[in-house]
């Protein structure tokens, strides 16, 4: 690994609202702790936005070297309906809703989500942890936040007191929330209950009659909180402090500000070096989401069945359409974007071939043009330094698409591709390689039967060209097109692409 390049990172921390040289905890050693999927139910293309960000976060990370332990939780008790502390558990209440048990719903959602995950070739993570198989680690952190004095148990259920906690530390520190509005906002909305005050969030609930879902607890029998779960298992697996700590944006408030206040509450310490948000996928403008009832599923996408969509696309070109926006950028789903991104995410594996085909015609240099050399590796520098600004993929594909050009050009014949030397050559090859399959997680979606056509037309198409068959030209061109493929003339020889 380039030791100038890894050392260039900048990451953006949500907290401090600075971009920040990255310095993990341990030199060679990333801890990253993702916010991962309620499992009730499908995830919309706007859940498939951020953890494909924090795919390219980690795979980048892993580029650069880095040991990385990638902490992405499955939430599959606690989080209830309306996000709140009273009302339904969203699990429990699928569960009841079709006669089953809440692990069915759990095991069904779970698995379409590693499904989805895959097709979009974002990689496991290094642990995957659920909330159900964590309760014992969730009731020592509720112990501890009582013996420190900054919780309180009533009636079986034991809650975060805020206002005590806020005499110490600061709460709403990452949302820029003032405690003061935060109070008042809160009363209109919810009566107080048990709570003493309404700002007190639950790190345990007492289960009613007929709460399915309940585990005993010193407190009687009971479920953990939502917020509770991603400390518990962050602590466990990455210790009292790590490095990255993510999720999307509407989760700064209240997960992650109740998160902060937890496990500062507990160590004394600030959890996280970096807090990352991605920002939301919309439609027309609105957030995608459930509640929204503008969520689009992936497979619609995919199969173009959806009245926003025009056609299909293919989960590559999703992702493609995804990384040509910065992840703290709004994304707002077009068909104007996604053929965008179709036509884009085609020129890169055209390119790609291309490059492949190069590699066997390049040959030892005997006078370099040094301008011409020196644009190219600072063509190359460029993806890096893209990069290297808060993963800023959008800014790394438009410095790509730049030396797409001058491949396309050594391709062509426009430019001469001797007149580079041997190492620039195997150093754009390596790194267009690398940033494709590696760090964009791209794979190539190649029409099933390509080689095979090609096979059988490319003599015939030479044959109706050298005999200036126009009409015979034209149909085969046709035919091509509507297998998504195109005949490259070439002076030499005749090649094919992908129709872009
Ligand atoms: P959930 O299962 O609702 O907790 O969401 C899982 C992840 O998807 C969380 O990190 C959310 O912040 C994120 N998310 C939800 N809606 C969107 C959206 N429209 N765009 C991007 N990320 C989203
Ligand atoms: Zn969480």
């Amino acid at each position: 690994m380039d030791e100038r390049i890894k050392s260039q990172l900048k990451i953006y921390d949500s907290l401090t609202r600075e971009k920040k040289v990255f310095e993990p905890l341990n030199e060679s050693f990333v801890g990253m702790y993702v916010c991962g999927p309620t499992v009730y139910n499908h995830v919309h293309l706007g859940n498939c936005r951020t953890f494909t960000s924090f795919d390219v976060i980690f795979r980048y990370l892993k580029f650069l070297g880095y040991t990385v332990r990638y902490v992405r939780n499955i939430t599959d008790v606690g989080h209830l309906v309306n996000d709140a502390d009273e009302g339904e558990d969203k699990i429990a209440k699928e569960a009841k809703a079709n006669d089953l048990e809440p692990m069915e719903v759990v095991q069904k959602y779970t698995s379409g989500f590693h499904q989805i995950m895959r097709e979009l070739n974002n990689l496991s993570p290094s642990i995957e942890p659920t909330a159900t198989g964590h309760i014992i680690e969730q009731i020592e952190m509720a112990k501890a936040l009582l013996e420190k004095g900054l919780a309180y148990e009533v009636n079986g259920s034991v809650y975060f007191d805020v206002e005590k906690y806020h005499e110490q530390k600061h709460y709403g520190r990452l949302s820029g929330r003032k405690i003061e509005e935060l109070a008042t906002g809160q009363r209109e909305i919810e009566g107080t209950k048990d709570k003493k005050s309404p700002l007190d969030f639950a790190l345990w609930k007492k289960a009613i009659k007929g709460h399915i879902m309940r585990w005993p607890s010193p407190w009687g029998e009971g479920f953990p909180g939502w917020h509770i779960e991603c400390s518990a298992m962050g602590k466990k697996y990455l210790g009292e402090v790590f490095d990255i700590h993510g999720g999307g944006m509407d989760l700064k408030f209240p997960h992650h500000e109740c998160e902060i206040a937890q496990a500062s509450g507990v160590t004394g310490q600030d959890p996280v070096q970096y807090w990352m948000h991605t920002n939301m996928l919309t439609v027309n403008g609105q957030r995608m989401g459930k509640s929204v009832g503008n969520a689009i599923l992936p497979q619609e996408l995919f199969k173009g069945d959806h009245e926003l969509l025009d056609k299909a696309y293919s989960p590559m070109v999703l992702r493609f359409a995804m990384l040509q926006t910065h992840y703290r950028s709004t994304m707002d789903l077009s068909n104007d974007a996604l053929r965008a991104a179709e036509k884009g995410y085609k020129r890169l594996i055209n390119a790609l071939n291309a490059l492949e085909k190069l590699t066997t015609l390049k040959s030892d240099t005997q006078e370099i043009d040094n301008k011409l050399d020196e644009e190219i590796n600072k063509l190359v520098d460029t993806i890096f330094h893209g990069l290297n600004d808060d993963f800023n993929t959008a800014r790394a594909i438009a410095s790509l698409f730049n030396l797409v050009k001058k491949i396309n050009g050594f391709y062509t014949g426009q430019l001469n591709l001797q007149d580079i030397s041997n190492q620039t050559f195997n150093r754009t090859y390596k790194a267009f390689k690398a940033v494709f399959f590696d760090i964009l997680g791209l794979k190539v979606e190649a029409p099933a039967d390509a080689e095979k056509l090609i096979e059988n037309f490319v003599n015939e198409y030479k044959k109706a060209k050298s005999i200036r068959d126009f009409e015979a030209v034209d149909r085969m061109r046709e035919y091509f097109k509507e297998n998504g493929l195109a005949f490259r003339d070439m002076k030499e020889k005749i090649d094919w692409v992908l129709e872009e």
